[in-house]
């Protein structure tokens, strides 16, 4: 069998190098070395003779041993694999043996390239460290075509049946100069050296040995800073193996890094004397309820599956894609100069690599296990024998384990876990929480929730205001050691928790609770009617909601109709796109809801920190200022089109009126109203939907009198607005106190858009969380906003603020205050005409 082979080219196209790849792992070579081809025919082809090892369940790519040993890993596309299958037919299964040139993917190229960022299409040695690669073709290729790429056989490490070598064995002693012993990562850099040869290494310590591939083989060794092991090797390169395997022994690393969970831990909130955690304010009121942490729930799991087959195969998927995710980490983390974080994930790519915990996994599969519950008790087997060894390092190194146990179950059964199971009156502890996973939690049974990051103006927050989730955010580590099961007392709008208050504490929360509710209730009595200021001004009290429930549960609040309808949230659980008929009926059944009154419905607001799972968005190293709102619809014409039509087709129109998300300037705007006014004239329409834009960005807020000439009414996203005017990132739990929309700067851009927009004679409303602050009602009133939208909950609250001012004094007071230096000053003189006026 010849140790060279050459790869025919498996697509028409171009070939490129794999650094003109827009994914960091690919172009980083983390997936092996090879090219890429920006294909233009639609059947992948076998490059050469050889078994299919690896064929992904979704069908976008597969891997190809050759005869020599190389394996040749083929992937369609950059994040494919989000497509879920859609696309692809698979010509071929696993296990079968194919012939050069045999069709063994076909693909849907048009559907793809609308879908996905990029169809590039990879073509990668995926044991190219043990292979030598040469002769890269560049330029246009044919399908079929000889002559793609050259992969010479270094060594026979990865081959499929390694020959026992005819060298002899050798061994030699070292002594273990990392600090701390061998824990993961210099486990891990051992691993590293021992991939790199042909050659079986093997360390042994107090009398037992392990595989130095194997990192939590080395681990379980327990061998300590300093403690002297033997190194066995044999094999083809064992005399070297061995040189390196004792240099790398004997090569100190340093062990003082903070442990994986909390390398970025937040700056800690001030400590307070009064024995209460502090924390910032996402969501205002108060609970007394029981401590619920997030990281503590565990899933429960089928422990058995479905076949053999069909476990081992999940598991490898599911290995792939969490190794893939790590890599991607470990690229960014390296990129941004992390080094900590970097080697950190590099363990725990070392630990999803690991021979010895794959065998396990695989044994209980073989067992009957279903792979998750294979994967967890492998897991918890290695877990025990760690902690066994009475060395804190390697104790602390099951943090590393669980973590990975949680993500490959995650990748095996979907992530954001069900948490169905609370009690009731729970506070929920997390470190942090996605948007989806606030979304799952019982809504009835949460009581609060403190996250130890996060800040007041990033997505969970403006979910727990909408549900009116009493929530402290940007806590610190402290609330994360909290007792599950101990019952607290928390009010978020003073920004603390009281982690063990007494029975009398507890009396008089509960009194206060109650008689809040019922000042809440007597307000809402009266919610209904319109919000008029003493000098009879009315000002539109509207909602912002995230589906159907919500609007009725804004109706029933007295809102005024719907002032933001954010769409991205819609469909937040689903991994596939909605077609146009689900969107459809999911804004009708809101306008629906809504009893005659209009719904503002804010097109797609993808990106940034808002992750829509079924968009294939590519990661950016700054993602609030890459492609996010317009620009990933402009970006993805097919996705924001099915979105208008889906708009479009809503009855009746005169209730809708449509909002844009992070337009810079003019263009964005007359770029969707044209494409409004093509859909609507190929649907049949006469009527036009009012079109809006939000003023989230500076360069808007500047520009808002051309803006004016061209849209029915503009809304300011305060959220956004103060993040991109302060540059400060709206999730960043170390600024979460300063961000605040008060600041003068951010006064002066509302009062421009203000005065932008009655150049036109234009409206201005403002839906960012701001509206929702009664202290800052009255101020933007005085700026001449005459519609709020806010949390559904808050209506009430807010009609009875605006029922209290006088908009001849809000417009004096506002000049005061966009004359002020800092939201200190701007608050204070706020505060002493509160209390000037009492
Ligand atoms: C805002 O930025 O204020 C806003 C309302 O939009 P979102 O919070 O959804 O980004
Ligand atoms: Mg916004």
């Amino acid at each position: 069998m010849s140790a060279t082979i050459t790869l025919a080219a498996p697509l028409s196209g171009l070939a490129l190098p794999l650094s003109a790849v827009p994914d960091p792992v690919f172009a980083g070579g983390m997936m092996g070395q090879g090219l890429a081809i920006e294909p233009l025919s639609s059947t992948l082809l076998a490059p050469c003779a050889g078994e299919i090892v690896q064929l992904s369940a979704t069908g976008h790519a597969l891997t190809l041993r050759a005869a020599n040993g190389a394996e040749v890993l083929l992937h369609i596309g950059i994040d494919t694999v989000q497509l879920g299958g859609a696309g692809f037919t698979p010509l071929v299964a696993r296990g079968a043996q194919v012939v050069c040139g045999q069709p063994l993917i076909e693909f849907d190229i048009d559907a793809i390239a609308r879908r996905a960022p990029s169809l590039l299409t990879v073509v990668v040695v995926s044991n190219s460290d043990a292979m030598t690669l040469s002769d890269c073709a560049s330029g246009p290729v044919q399908a079929g075509g000889a002559g793609l790429l050259t992969i010479r056989a270094a060594g026979a490490s990865q081959a499929p049946a390694p020959v026992a070598s005819p060298m002899p064995a050798c061994r030699d002693s070292a002594r273990v100069a990392h600090e701390g012993g061998l824990h993961a990562r210099p486990s891990a850099l051992l691993q590293g050296v021992a991939r790199r040869f042909d050659a079986q290494l093997d360390i042994e310590f107090n009398g037992q040995r392990a595989n130095a591939r194997s990192v939590t083989a080395l681990m379980a060794l327990g061998a300590g800073e300093g403690d002297r092991v033997t190194v066995h090797a044999g094999g083809a390169q064992a005399a070297e193996a061995l040189a390196a395997m004792l240099a790398a022994l004997e090569t100190a690393t340093a062990a003082g890094h903070a442990p994986a969970a909390v390398t970025t831990s937040v700056t800690a909130p001030a400590a307070r004397s009064d024995g209460r955690l502090g924390g910032v304010c996402a969501a205002p009121g108060m609970a007394v309820g029981t401590v619920v942490l997030l990281a503590q729930q565990e899933r429960v799991l089928d422990e058995h599956g479905h076949g053999i087959a069909a476990e081992l195969a999940a598991l490898t998927r599911a290995l792939a894609q969490v190794q893939q995710a790590v890599a991607q980490e470990v690229a960014q983390a390296a990129a941004r100069g992390a080094h900590a974080e970097s080697e950190i994930f590099g363990a725990h790519l070392a630990l999803l690599d690991d021979p010895q915990l794959q065998q396990a996994a695989e044994g209980f599969v073989h067992d009957g296990s279903s792979a998750a519950f294979a994967y967890r008790r492998a897991i918890r087997q290695q877990s025990e024998v760690l902690l066994a060894l009475d060395n804190a390092l390697l104790a602390e190194r099951v943090a590393d384990l669980k973590d990975l146990e949680r993500r490959v179950i995650d990748a095996l059964l979907g992530e954001a876990p069900e948490l169905a199971e609370l009690p009731p009156q729970a506070v929920v502890v997390a470190d942090d929480l996605t948007p989806s996973q606030l979304t799952q939690l019982p809504r009835e049974r949460l009581a609060a929730l403190v996250l130890a990051r996060g800040g007041a103006s990033n997505h969970v927050a403006i979910l727990c205001r909408a549900l009116a989730i009493p929530s402290l955010v940007a806590a610190g580590d402290a609330v994360l050691a909290l007792a599950a099961g101990s019952t607290v007392w928390l009010d978020a709008s003073d920004g603390w928790l009281d982690p063990a208050p007494t029975a009398a504490n507890l009396a008089a929360a509960r009194q206060q609770i109650a008689e809040r509710e019922a000042r809440r209730d007597s307000l809402r009595r009266h919610a209904a009617a319109p919000a008029r200021t003493l000098d009879g001004v009315a000002i539109e009290v509207a909602a912002n909601i995230v589906n159907a429930a919500e609007a009725a549960e804004a109706v029933r609040h007295g809102a005024d109709g719907v002032g933001l309808l954010r769409t991205e949230f819609l469909f937040a659980h689903r991994s596939d796109a909605p077609d146009e008929a689900e969107q459809r009926a999911a804004c009708q059944a809101v306008l629906d809801a809504l009893d005659g009154r209009t719904a503002i419905i804010r097109t797609l607001d993808a990106g940034g920190d808002k992750e829509v799972p079924y968009l294939p968005l590519l990661p950016e190293d700054n993602p609030a200022l890459g492609l996010r709102g317009i620009r990933t619809g402009l970006a993805m014409p097919a996705v924001l089109d099915s979105q208008l039509r889906a708009l479009l087709s809503l009855t009746p129109l005169s209730r809708l009126r449509i909002l844009l998300p992070m337009i810079t300037d003019l263009s964005e705007l007359q770029q969707v109203r044209a494409r409004i006014d093509e859909l609507a004239r190929e649907m049949g329409l006469s009527e036009r939907p009012q079109l809006g834009v939000m003023i989230e960005v500076p360069s808007a807020a500047l520009l808002a009198e051309q803006l004016a000439a061209h849209a029915d009414f503009l809304s300011i996203g305060t959220n956004d607005l103060t993040q991109y005017t302060l540059a400060m990132d709206r999730c960043s739990p170390a600024l979460a106190a300063r961000l605040d929309p008060l600041h003068p700067a951010v006064l002066r851009l509302i009062e421009l858009t203000v005065r932008g927009a009655r150049q036109h004679g234009r409206w201005v409303g403002v839906c960012g969380a701001m509206a929702s602050d009664l202290a800052a009602v009255p101020v933007l009133l005085g700026l001449g906003v005459t519609e709020l939208s806010v949390s559904p909950a808050l209506v009430p609250e807010v009609k009875a603020c605006v029922r209290q001012l006088q908009l001849a004094q809000c417009r004096e007071q506002a000049q005061a205050l966009l004359q002020q230096s800092s939201p200190q000053a701007v608050r204070a003189l706020l505060q002493l005409a509160d209390t000037g006026q009492r």
